[in-house]
């Protein structure tokens, strides 16, 4: 197998932010992720570079912190680990069975469908070549070029959706002696309204801080054009982050400003020849960290898909197609909706109360009522399912809330009964937990 790659080999040149500009620095890996690379028997080679982060650590306006978890269960973490990092050890592993070849600095420009070849421009001179293939796997990200063919060749639809915020990478150094100067092991986020500042740890005692931002209007990239104002607004917004970052205006000023967008796209395949798959397929914006954790979840259901013998290609790639593409669907509109979770709605005391029911419920109804967040992070439920179950629960969690104000005045029979309507199955409930009979007017 050969894999055309646009850029140098990350290897030899390092992650200088400048490079890797439009991709994150660091990123989270969850179930899903782990899953995928512990069937590629390469999860033991991973696990040493992991960060765990047991829940979302957020920053008011005045510096204050408060650690709101991720899970009801000590395993239930996300990882940060480096993009870099990772990258480098799947292509050693892809190169060292001794059948892949992977080719740097070749950037796929088109497709001919019907010679069954791809056009690749070298970056040494511009030259372009041909190279025949028998099946071709465009995995060449959100501005995909195999899929802008595929598209051109079928007539297919594109739905790009631009944020309309973008952002900005910032790391934050280590402190003497290689220590962490925030928390380790928690995403740090400063919640801000209409946008937020967050920073995952890294293995050498850094952070990486990613600013997300409008591009234009008041509070926005387009309005910050100064040192002065970046300053002001880092001093006014995100005071006790700017001790941080020393060269701040330098940062801001020096590394780009990525671009956010979600990406709908069908069909994703070609005859019995071509297929895409991660973000050239369903390019999602990164605010529930599943971007790479989907693409990793396509290449296990291809696996699967591969091993049933003797289905021709075309077969393969149409139910890869239809098994993945409404859930791809799922996870792009619920990263949406994070967005204004983790940039708004998480400081919220009702919030907050919402997520303590859930983690009872999940208790008392272990596999009936799974919150959300922890179907998408903790689990392997198709996104689709995580989605229609959520909705579900919001009902819910609204009419548990609709006159409680606190866990103790919650009505916990009701939760009962709403559950038994709405969520039916499973021999649950387990025992209610001593002193958790709350507002309960029945049973
Ligand atoms: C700021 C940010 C933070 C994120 N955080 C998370 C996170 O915490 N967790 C998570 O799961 N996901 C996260 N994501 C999403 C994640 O980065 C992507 O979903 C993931 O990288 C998709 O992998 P991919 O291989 O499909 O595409 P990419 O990672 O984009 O890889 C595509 C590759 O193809 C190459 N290429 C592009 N065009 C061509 C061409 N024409 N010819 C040859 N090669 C080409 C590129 O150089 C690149 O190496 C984040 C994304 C962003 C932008």
């Amino acid at each position: 197998m050969t894999i055309f790659e646009k850029r140098p080999d990350p290897r030899e040149v390092g992650t200088d932010p400048a490079r890797s500009a439009g991709r994150s620095i660091n990123l989270a890996l969850a179930n899903r992720g782990i899953h995928a690379l512990e069937r590629a028997g390469l999860m033991e080679r991973v696990r040493p570079a992991l960060i765990p982060m047991a829940g979302r650590m957020l920053h008011d306006e005045k510096g204050a912190l408060q650690l709101v978890p991720y899970g009801n269960k000590p395993h239930e973490v996300i990882y940060s680990v480096s993009r870099g990092g990772l990258n480098s050890l799947l292509m050693d592993a892809a190169e060292a069975t001794g059948r892949v070849t992977i080719r740097f600095g070749q950037a796929c420009s088109d497709v001919d469908f019907e010679r069954r070849s791809v056009r690749v421009r070298s970056s040494e001179g511009q030259a372009v070549h041909e190279f025949p293939y028998d099946v071709l796997v465009g995995t060449d990200g959100s501005a995909s070029a195999v899929r802008a063919a595929i598209l051109e060749r079928t007539g297919g639809d594109l739905d790009e959706e631009p944020l309309g915020h973008g952002y900005k990478e910032l790391s934050i150094p280590s402190g003497p002696d290689g220590q962490f100067r925030m928390a380790k092991n928690a995403l740090h986020i400063w919640p801000r309204g209409e946008y937020m500042l967050i920073a995952l740890p890294n293995a050498d005692g850094s952070f990486t801080a990613t600013l997300f931002l409008p591009k234009s209007g008041e509070e926005s990239f387009e309005a910050l054009k100064t040192e002065q104002e970046v300053w002001r607004l880092f001093e006014r917004r995100f005071a006790d982050a700017l001790p941080l970052l020393p060269d701040l205006e330098e940062q801001f000023f020096g590394n780009p400003t990525g671009h956010l967008e979600t990406i709908h796209c069908r069909p994703w395949y070609f005859e019995d020849h071509a297929l895409l798959l991660g973000d050239a397929a369903h390019a999602i914006v990164p605010f529930h960290g599943q971007g790479m954790n989907a693409a990793y979840e396509d290449c296990d259901a291809l696996d699967g898909l591969l091993k049933q013998e003797d289905r021709p290609w075309e077969e393969i790639f149409a139910d890869f197609q239809s098994q993945r593409l409404p859930n791809t669907d799922a996870i792009a509109a619920m990263a949406l909706e994070n967005y204004v979770e983790m940039r708004s709605t998480v400081r919220e005391p009702l919030f907050q109360l919402k997520k303590e029911i859930s983690f009872r419920l999940e208790e008392r109804y272990p596999r009936r009522f799974i919150p959300r967040y922890s179907m998408v992070m903790f689990h392997r439920i198709p996104y689709a399912e995580a989605q229609r179950l959520g909705a579900i629960q919001a009902g819910i969690l609204d009419e548990l809330t609709r006159t409680a104000t606190s866990l103790d005045q919650v009505d916990f029979a009701l939760a009962d009964r709403l559950i038994e309507e709405r969520l039916p199955g499973g021999a649950e409930p387990t025992p209610r937990p001593a002193g958790e009979g709350g507002a309960s007017s029945a049973g």
